[in-house]
């Protein structure tokens, strides 16, 4: 069966204390994780240890970074290795966010870099797609996601595609307020699927989760929940309330 997953991105907020409060809230806060679904909380990496000794052994729950360096070790200044993320019992990572590809010039061969090193060290890496605005308006963007994805993914055997979670994230919905509406959601996610049929086969991509990112909240999360190839939402802002990440949760199908 596949995971359905509420996947929280903190992006570069909330100081230490305001972090341990937001945990405190979410431990507090009623929620029903049944036994395919997952919550995920990817918080900034000096966070990482204080998440862990909240969150650490929760059933169904795990932290994540947003963010990895693609070599093992050594001169990398200011940079984070999958090792120092292993050390710390940490399972997953965010990785190809469309802030990270535009701020920190991330192309698709870094990411394919990154992905075989967190597969070799039993990292899951969450790997972002989508496309911007004008490409949208072209109508081209089964185009430009399915290169994002041949680029960076299909090197890899179907073993370990299918440690890999996809994230469809339309930049033009990320972080505006503005939602793709479930339809759009729907049709790229079965888009993806179909892809990963065609390289992968049917049961291989039939596993693999994908969730949908850009401007998820409450109040539209189980709507975008309910389509067949939605299996959950990568989520900024909305993650920073313990109420609204725990109706996200909540809203899992
Ligand atoms: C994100 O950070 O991946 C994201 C989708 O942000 P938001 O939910 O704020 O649009």
């Amino acid at each position: 069966m596949r995971q359905k997953i509420a996947a929280a991105n903190w992006k570069m907020n909330l100081t230490y204390q305001q972090a341990e409060k937001l945990l405190e809230e979410l431990i507090a806060t009623p929620h029903e994780l049944k036994e395919n679904h997952l919550a995920i909380f990817a918080v900034p990496f000096p966070y990482l240890q204080l998440a862990n000794s909240k969150l650490g052994g929760k059933k169904n729950v795990f932290v994540a970074a947003q963010n990895c360096y693609s070599k093992k070790s050594g001169a990398y200044t200011g940079e984070v290795s999958v090792e120092m993320l292993t050390s710390m019992n940490i399972q997953y990572v965010i990785l190809g966010h469309s802030e990270r590809r535009e701020y920190f010039n991330e192309s698709n061969q870094l990411l394919a870099d990154k992905i075989n090193i967190c597969l070799e060290n039993n990292i899951r890496p969450i790997f972002c797609c989508g496309e911007p605005l004008n490409i949208r308006e072209a109508n081209t963007q089964n185009d430009f996601v399915g290169k994002q994805l041949q680029e960076s993914l299909y090197h890899l055997s179907a073993e370990q595609l299918q440690q890999i979670v996809i994230a469809y994230e339309p930049i033009w919905a990320i972080g505006t307020g503005k939602t793709a509406s479930s339809e759009q959601a729907q049709e790229m996610h079965a888009f993806i699927r179909q892809q990963l049929a065609a390289k992968y086969g049917n049961d291989v991509a039939e596993n693999i989760s994908i969730l949908y990112g850009g401007s998820v909240k409450g109040s539209n999360a189980a709507e975008l929940f309910s389509q067949k190839d939605v299996d959950g939402g990568l989520v900024g802002g909305a993650s920073l309330n313990a109420g609204e990440f725990v109706t996200i949760i909540n809203s899992l199908k």
